[in-house]
């Protein structure tokens, strides 16, 4: 195992240009990077230093070639440096649904890599040395027998794809994961796991560095000159490269609108409560796994390394902040462990995730040397890892799993910019009165 070093002398610490999150407050290795204030020449021009533009990034520096990450504001500004930091297994539809709509071919192939973005995370952490409080071990909570079922049967089907480290747990073994009475039981995933996932994408972008790449913040593109070797433009620079990727996801805006237009902005909402004793949050949480529960609109929650609950959930489509994030958490909160119900929240935050009409990640290419990939609907702390890889594989030369991903149909959301948010929130409409009547 190696440790990140640092080639040259960093600024001290700083979390200026972040969401003020528990995250931003804590993490590891949140150096100032340069603006872009030249015009550059490299093989590859990554925009977004999230999971997926970072994981592909290292990937190709690992490689040998030359790589430039452009970062509108911070590292792990967007989602990657805001989540719950759960580490899930699998993507945001279930191998099943995933069969049923694009063949037993297609699911095979997801199926053998629905693993792969966790083993490379505790690949890098172990490799660069990251400091991210990895802890291992995620649990998903069941409201319902119904949902107990469904669980039963996504183990059957993960198993068939060559996945172990599910348990099933029934309502006597709860009170060693989770002191809630909510459920009736659930299922155990020992390859998931959690991180602080600041920590995480900055040791991963130290990575990057470390084989010489450079990455600049504070640096939004804001425009791209398509053609054989594109060229993109910020501010004050310019970067003209072999292979562009695109990694912007839900924060890239209208700056490529053949990308935009087929994913929708969603904002997710997370609290870190003030630190707990470590007795109580022991209880609340006996082995330390994260917790999220089987309802479509979902609630996820996990301990953090200095004691804290950290609790998400709530959904804006569209993107962008509720009125109160406090109001939209801590009823579930409260519901979840009564005992919490009035706890200080020292943090609240949104961030934005992309969210496409399949639920599935959308993977391509614009032209012979523009890549991208967006769209892990909400799950996508091991997607992404993954999908950044596979990004680096394709500019690599070796495209047959990318190609997996790029052949999967696309489509825009219905009612185009103007209805899609009203028309999306009509069916998680019906998908939350599901859950509430047990449908
Ligand atoms: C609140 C929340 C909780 C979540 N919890 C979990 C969880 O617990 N587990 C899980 O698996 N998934 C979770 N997710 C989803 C997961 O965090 C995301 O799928 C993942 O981080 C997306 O990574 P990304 O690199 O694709 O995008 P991002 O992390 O959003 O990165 C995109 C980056 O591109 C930059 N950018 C955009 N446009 C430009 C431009 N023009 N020029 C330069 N830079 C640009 C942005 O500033 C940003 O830093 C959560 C998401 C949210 C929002």
């Amino acid at each position: 195992m190696s440790t990140v070093e640092f080639a040259t002398a960093h600024p001290p610490s700083s979390s200026a240009g972040h969401a003020a999150t528990y995250y931003a407050a804590t993490a590891k290795g949140a150096f100032e990077r340069p603006v872009l204030n030249e015009h550059l020449t490299a093989d590859i021009c990554v925009i977004g230093a999230g999971f997926t533009g970072i994981s592909a990034a290292l990937e190709l520096a690992e490689r040998g070639y030359s790589v430039v990450v452009l970062e509108a504001m911070r590292i792990g500004f967007g989602a990657s440096g805001r989540n719950g930091g759960q580490i899930v297994n699998g993507y945001s539809r279930d191998l099943d649904v995933i069969e049923k709509r694009y063949g037993a071919k297609a699911a095979k192939a997801l199926g053998a890599m629905a693993g792969e973005g966790a083993d490379i995370i505790r690949g890098r952490i172990a490799q660069y040395g990251i400091d991210c409080d990895l802890v291992p071990g995620g649990f998903f909570a069941a409201f319902t027998d119904k949902q107990l079922r469904e669980l039963d049967e996504q183990q059957r089907i993960w198993e068939r794809h060559g996945h172990g480290g599910l348990e099933r747990i029934d309502r006597a073994g709860l009170p060693d994961i989770v002191a809630s009475d909510r459920y009736v039981g659930g299922l155990v995933d020992h390859k998931g796991g959690h991180i602080h996932p600041l920590s995480l994408v900055l040791g991963e972008a130290a990575a990057v560095e470390k084989h010489g790449g450079r990455i600049f913040e504070r640096s939004p593109v804001l425009s791209v000159e398509q053609g054989a070797k594109p060229v993109v433009r910020t501010q004050h620079g310019a970067v003209t490269c072999t292979y562009l990727l695109v990694c912007g996801n839900a924060y890239i805006g209208d700056l490529l609108p053949e990308i935009g237009g087929k994913m929708m902005p969603v904002s997710s909402q997370v609290i870190a409560t003030e630190p707990l004793d470590e007795a109580v949050i022991r209880d609340l949480l006996p082995a330390n796994y994260c917790v999220e529960d089987m309802n479509y609109i979902l609630d996820y929650y996990r301990r953090t390394a200095d004691n804290r609950l950290l609790f998400g959930g709530g959904i804006v489509y569209g993107g962008g902040d509720p009125a109160s994030i406090e109001a939209k958490i801590r009823p579930s909160l409260a519901r979840t462990f009564p005992q919490l119900a009035n706890i200080r929240f020292d943090y609240a935050w949104s961030g934005n995730f992309a969210l496409t009409l399949t639920r599935i990640p959308h993977v391509g290419r614009l032209s012979p040397s523009i890549y991208f990939s967006h769209g892990d609907s909400g799950h996508g702390v091991t997607t992404t890892h993954l999908l950044g890889k596979i990004l680096g594989e394709a500019v690599a030369g070796q495209a047959e799993r990318f190609d997996v991903w790029s052949s999967l149909p696309y489509y825009p959301f219905p009612g185009g910019k103007t209805f899609r948010v009203p028309l999306t929130v009509l069916g998680a409409w019906w998908y939350g009165l599901r859950d509430k009547f047990g449908l």
